[in-house]
């Protein structure tokens, strides 16, 4: 059963009631309202320090949920439209290529990010391709 995560408040949901509807793009969070849920084919456990990142089949960022300020130091306008393994300065972007080549998730990623302020910051970071058919991906950051 399809599960779907709000990458803001990272509430979880099981779409029973066909609320979530069949696009990521136009589902939006009974929770916060966010305008974004994550299908995920298996249930995941976020931290509590754990910010996501939403991007696009180019890797292009959509939207940044709760907790990447905090990690980043980057508000939404600072990452909007942005490549997100440039924008974050991520020390090893190649799971993000994995990601959408071949649609499996890779999780516990050991890698550094670049904050806004210019310091190197250890994360874990997972990533999660989008089921729907506008592609994409979820990338999940906790500070380690
Ligand atoms: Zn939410």
């Amino acid at each position: 059963m399809p599960i779907f995560i709000c990458p803001n408040c990272k509430y979880r949901s099981v779409d029973i009631d066909g609320y979530e509807g069949f696009s990521t793009q136009a589902a939006q969070c009974r929770n916060c309202g966010f305008g974004f849920l994550f299908q995920l084919l298996e249930d995941y456990y976020p931290a509590p320090g754990t910010g996501f990142v939403v991007c696009d089949r180019d890797a292009r960022i959509l939207a940044a949920g709760r907790g990447v300020f905090e990690l980043t130091g980057y508000r939404d306008a600072d990452l909007l439209g942005r490549d997100v393994a440039e924008a974050l300065g991520f020390s090893d972007p190649s799971p993000i290529e994995l990601v959408r080549e071949w649609g499996v998730r890779k999780l516990g990623q050991t890698l550094e990010i670049r904050t806004k302020a210019g310091f190197e910051k250890e994360v874990t970071a997972d990533f999660f391709p989008a089921y729907d058919e506008d592609g994409g991906l979820l990338v999940a950051l906790t500070p380690r």
